[in-house]
């Protein structure tokens, strides 16, 4: 039914990815071509360096983050049971929203599966990103509560 499944990860919200795991088995079973990339967005440095959170003499090492970030979302992937050949993981940088929306658009995903947190006064009916990734995709996107 689906051939590229874009499914994003909090890697810090096991909790979140948690709610997915089932809907993403059962969506990528259904064919036996369909592959799922997993993506993990890391927030771009200079937005911390531009609070003053860092500073070039101690700019993390964005190599390190990025690789650690990598092995986290290579974990939380196995934890889905897909053939591992139909699986793909990719690490983007800056604002998740952009970030999921970017891989969607490039890899041709025809199906976008992501968590939400449930309704509160806060978050007002969806989150920031599953609202932005739910108005703007192109493909269909299913929100799991
Ligand atoms: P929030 O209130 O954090 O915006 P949402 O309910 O809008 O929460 O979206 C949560 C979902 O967004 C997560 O389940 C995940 O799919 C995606 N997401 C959030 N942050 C990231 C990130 N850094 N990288 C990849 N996906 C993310």
């Amino acid at each position: 039914m689906y051939h590229d499944i874009l499914v994003p990860i909090d890697i810090s919200e096991p909790a979140l990815t948690q709610l997915v795991v089932s809907h993403v088995e059962t969506q990528a079973l259904l064919t036996d071509v369909a592959r799922v990339h997993f993506l993990t967005v890391l927030p771009a440095f200079p937005y911390y360096a531009s609070l003053g959170l860092a500073y070039s003499a101690e700019a993390p090492d964005k190599e390190r983050i990025r690789s650690e970030a990598l092995s986290q979302l290579s974990e939380t992937a196995n934890k889905f049971n897909i053939p591992k050949d139909r699986i793909e993981l990719h690490i983007a940088t800056g604002s998740p929203k952009d970030g999921i929306l970017e891989l969607a658009a490039t890899i041709h995903a025809d199906l976008i599966i992501i968590a939400s947190h449930r309704p509160s006064i806060t978050t007002y009916l969806l989150g920031s990103n599953a609202s932005a990734v739910v108005r703007h995709a192109k493909c269909s996107v299913l929100v799991v509560r």
